[in-house]
């Protein structure tokens, strides 16, 4: 059961492009339930990060597991979704003419295991599963709109619902709250501190302020490795912190 002990393991991960290290001897361990934040400057290798998670891109050298045995470098970006990572980028894609409750429905589709389910009856448990997210992302009373009527936050949220229809080990989420309102990103964090301990998750977000709200241990990147880790205060304190951030 990959939900015991760290859920993902980079070790000495590098990456160029055309001769620039945008990953740099990258090592990184996130516990399973953990909600880690990763924060950093412009190009600190962030998204590359990700994109090696996912599969998008591949390490020149290093090592991805998820889990103690599964070799993340060995599998294809579907494969990766398929073992339980999900990731949700920053703009979301809901399908807009179609209900709050489709788009769930339709995101279980996604799983090729209940694929045929699409064009029959929901079974009981896969009804309860729509309930359970729509509690969880907050728009039970929404269910019934179109998605494309819902404000910036609840599409968001409505994406990360149909990320959990898969029931994801480990959920990477690319900077979420990104054009929300303050209150917006009040719920958005109570969302995802909700969603730790079922799922692990990784949030790369800029805003400090939504960081603080929501991480018990943050990494920040910086040329493409780790320039530290601790809490919010711990890292905020660290002078190679400051320096790299007011050099921004
Ligand atoms: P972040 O997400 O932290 O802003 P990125 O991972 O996007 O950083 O980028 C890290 C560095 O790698 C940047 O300097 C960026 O310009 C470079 N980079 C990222 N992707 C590519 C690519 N496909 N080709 C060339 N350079 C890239």
């Amino acid at each position: 059961d990959v939900r015991h002990g760290p859920i993902l393991y980079l070790e000495g991960l590098n990456v160029s492009f055309d001769g620039f290290k945008a990953i740099d001897e990258l090592t990184l361990y996130v516990d399973a339930g953990e909600l880690r934040c990763v924060i950093g400057p412009n190009g600190a290798g962030k998204t590359t990060m990700m994109d090696i998670i996912t599969g998008k891109t591949r390490p020149d050298s290093g090592t991805a597991f998820f889990g103690q045995k599964i070799d993340l470098l060995k599998l294809s970006e579907p494969e990766i979704a398929e073992v339980g990572i999900g990731r949700k980028f920053q703009k979301p894609t809901v399908f807009e003419h179609h209900s709050v409750f489709e788009n769930l429905e339709l995101a279980m589709a996604a799983d090729k295991r209940v694929f045929p389910t699409l064009f029959a009856r929901l079974s009981g448990a896969q009804r309860e599963r729509i309930d359970e997210v729509l509690q969880t992302i907050g728009l039970t009373e929404q269910v019934h709109r179109e998605a494309g009527a819902l404000s910036h936050g609840q599409k968001q949220w409505l994406e990360i619902g149909m990320l959990l229809m898969q029931d994801p080990h480990l959920l990477l989420v690319d900077e979420p709250v990104a054009g929300m309102t303050h209150q917006e990103m009040e719920r958005t964090a109570k969302l995802l501190t909700s969603l730790a301990g079922r799922h692990s998750v990784v949030v790369v977000e800029h805003d400090m302020d939504f960081v603080r709200s929501i991480a018990k241990r943050v990494t920040v990147l910086h040329q493409g490795s780790v320039l530290a880790e601790g809490s919010m205060d711990e890292v905020q304190n660290d002078p190679r912190v400051i320096e790299v951030y007011l050099g921004e």
